[in-house]
């Protein structure tokens, strides 16, 4: 009985058929860039392509970590590719995007964690797509002296690094990473640019109870982070995480109304949402609030 194959009818994925699917896979194979929507198999990926909305993976397409909720190949790491923030930057033009989001592999292999590179993608866009919002969502960098500090430089409009969940889970879940030592990092990106919106997210259905929810919230909170995202936790392969239980939509429903009573400028918590879902209309919806 696996329940992999047991989606209930909240989780709809739509078949990635549009001409704009296409064309987005096209580019990003002509400018040899990763996204985690492939990646990570992720169930929006008909809806976000068709509107051109991608989530763009830097610094090579394999990861120091293993994290047990993750897909993604784990290994001896990609070279660096020197050219890689600008074919983010011809993306971004190419498709015309209002938002980008900018993700990454974990690199503990690099003197800085990959910070720089990171920095100089930022960059790269703003050069190139002055008017494109840029959202990073960045690995914890192992905790490198400075490298919060060069992205910070970079200016991002949205810093974004996942809790993914509760303290309790990071053993089995996340266990090359220290809760408090994203919560901090959250919490130094503030202190460092206060201009720069700050955002986490988690994955439920992974055994957290409410009670933990709402804690993962008040911490967040605590480290004066913006915007939170809560969606369901999907098992990639039998050999990931187990799936603990599907989430019902009311409980999403109220994981946003407790979290917006906790001072959140905006959160998302529903069965289908990720780090990067919808996150270009909801930061418009903000900038135009
Ligand atoms: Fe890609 Fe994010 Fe959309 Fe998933 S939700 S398809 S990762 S942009
Ligand atoms: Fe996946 Fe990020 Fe964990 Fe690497 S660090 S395995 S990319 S979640």
């Amino acid at each position: 009985d696996n329940p992999i194959q047991r989606k209930p009818a909240w989780i709809r994925v739509k078949a990635p058929v549009s001409p704009e699917y296409h064309e987005t896979r096209k580019l990003m194979r002509d400018l040899k860039l990763n996204t985690v929507c492939e990646e990570a198999a992720c169930p929006n990926i008909g809806e976000c392509w068709s509107k051109g909305h991608a989530t763009v993976m830097i610094l090579g397409s394999v990861c120091t970590r293993a994290c047990a909720f993750c897909n993604i190949a784990t290994g001896r790491p990609d070279q660096l590719d020197p050219h890689e923030p600008q074919h983010v930057a011809e993306a971004a033009g190419r498709l015309g995007l209002n938002h980008i989001v900018i993700t990454s592999v974990d690199r503990d292999d690099l003197e800085d964690g990959g910070a720089r590179h990171f920095a100089e993608t930022i960059r790269a866009v703003r050069a190139a797509s002055p008017d494109t919002t840029i959202e990073i969502l960045t690995p914890d960098f192992k905790n490198k002296p400075g490298a919060v500090e060069i992205v910070v430089e970079a200016r991002p409009d949205v810093f974004n690094h996942n809790l993914e969940t509760a303290p309790r889970l990071y053993p089995s879940i996340r266990p090359g990473a220290r809760y408090f030592t994203s919560l901090q990092l959250l919490s130094r990106v503030k202190e460092l640019d206060p201009t720069i919106f700050t955002k986490s997210g988690i994955m439920v259905g992974l055994g957290e109870t409410a009670e933990e929810v709402g804690q993962v919230m008040d911490d967040l909170r605590a480290a004066d982070v913006d915007f939170m995202t809560i969606g369901q936790y999907l098992q990639p392969t039998p050999k990931h995480a187990k799936l603990d239980r599907f989430v019902t939509p009311e409980e999403f429903q109220s994981h946003e109304k407790i979290g917006r009573g906790k001072g959140f400028l905006m959160i998302s918590a529903s069965p289908l949402t990720r780090s990067s879902y919808h996150a270009g209309a909801d930061f418009e919806r903000l900038k135009a609030a």
